[in-house]
């Protein structure tokens, strides 16, 4: 625990710029070894006050719409560098089009009918954008069907049944979206499926965009392998790659740091803490997983074994089972390891509870609180 301070208010998330840019480093590797270019996807990691550091290895940010666009346009960007914003939503409306077409390089549609509705306007408005079509693919073995694009009756992307020729006048790129967490080999078989459905319009593309879930960052992932088939794929085709990693990015670069507020014993011991797997850790839930907290082992593998719980009032507000050599005290801090990646977007003010500060740690170990949140931030959201 050396590096996490008492002295700043519990709970935090604290993001450490070090690992930050050791994920920064290996993803240029893969853009200097491949060619590929690769863009931050906002939706998972979106703390700009790293932006500076960011954009020292990444070309731009892949946004899910106006708000994240904004976001890119107003904090990623740098006086001397061409930044890449590129758009994809679902589905567009049309109080935001001309906003998106005015901040963003590359609009993505999820359909040919929303690109027929609106490939007209968004070139009226900025002649430089360039447009694109996300496809389904059909094909992953994404492990969770909630994070799985290519699943069964699945909005995301135009299958091929639905594909209509009409649409390759407008668009100079296709995307693709069909990886959680996975190695190369997975894209190798999204691959595979892209090229047997729409391999014959690939030729006519200036780029393709093999969207996120690569999972670059993470010991043991097969570098080399998804170098040789970027490289292979541009080769063949003659075609720019993009990368859009979110969790890559954010990937072991931080933790969220809590506190016990009192224990109680029904059954089992039970630490309630200043945060909030609904609120804080929502993938906590939804994957599901189980958190790694700093010191702990599985439940009875250390001697004294606590349910750790939030401080809401949801009863499944739970973080999983976890035993520690000492027993805990009240004011104890609990350390959740990698926490930085699809938590703090996340968050809400589910049942009043304070939000988590935002803090980095600088790479000369200074720690700066960038944001702390208080009722003000509960109250605006309601009325
Ligand atoms: C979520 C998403 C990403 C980023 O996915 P990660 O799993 O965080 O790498 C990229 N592109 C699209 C279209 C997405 O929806």
């Amino acid at each position: 625990m050396s590096n996490i301070t008492a002295k700043i208010n519990t709970p935090y998330y604290m993001c450490e710029e070090a690992l930050l840019r050791k994920n920064l480093e290996l993803l240029d590797f893969v853009q200097k070894e491949s060619g590929a270019k690769i863009i931050l996807a906002l939706k998972g990691f979106a703390m700009w006050g790293t932006f500076p550091l960011v954009r020292q290895y990444l070309v731009g940010c892949t946004s899910s719409g106006l708000h994240e666009a904004l976001l890119a346009r107003e904090e990623f960007a740098q006086d001397n560098r061409e930044l890449e914003v590129h758009t994809y939503s679902p589905a567009y409306k049309d109080e935001d089009i001309d906003e998106i077409a005015r901040i963003s390089n590359h609009i993505v549609f999820n359909s040919p009918n929303q690109l027929f509705n609106y490939a007209q306007r968004v070139k009226t408005i900025n002649q430089n954008v360039s447009l694109s079509l996300r496809i389904n693919p059909e094909q992953s073995s994404s492990p969770k069907d909630i994070y799985n694009p290519c699943g069964i009756y699945s909005r995301l992307g135009t299958t091929l049944a639905n594909f209509d020729e009409g649409v390759l006048e407008h668009i100079e790129g296709l995307n693709f979206h069909a990886l959680c967490e996975q190695d190369a080999d997975a894209l190798e078989e999204v691959l595979a499926a892209f090229e047997e459905k729409f391999g014959k319009y690939i030729k006519d593309m200036k780029y393709i965009n093999f969207g996120g879930g690569h999972h670059i960052t993470r010991e043991g992932y097969d570098v080399e392998r998804l170098i040789k088939i970027i490289k292979d794929f541009r080769a063949k085709y003659g075609v720019d790659v993009y990368l859009e990693p979110g969790e890559a990015v954010g990937w072991q670069t931080g933790v969220l740091v809590s506190r016990v507020l009192d224990i109680v014993h029904n059954g089992m011991d039970i630490a309630i803490l200043d945060t909030s797997a609904e609120a804080h850790m929502p993938d906590t839930l939804a994957m599901p997983y189980r958190a790694m907290v700093r010191g702990s082992g599985e439940a009875g593998e250390k001697r004294y074994t606590y349910r750790f719980g939030g401080n809401t009032c949801l009863a499944g507000d739970i973080m999983g089972d976890y035993s520690f050599d000492e027993p805990l005290r009240v004011g104890d801090l609990v350390i959740f390891e990698d926490q930085i990646h699809y938590t703090f977007v996340k968050n809400t003010t589910f049942n009043g509870i304070k939000l988590p500060s935002l803090v980095i740690k600088r790479e000369n170990g200074e720690m700066e609180v960038l944001r702390e949140f208080g009722y003000l931030d509960y109250k605006n959201r309601l009325s």
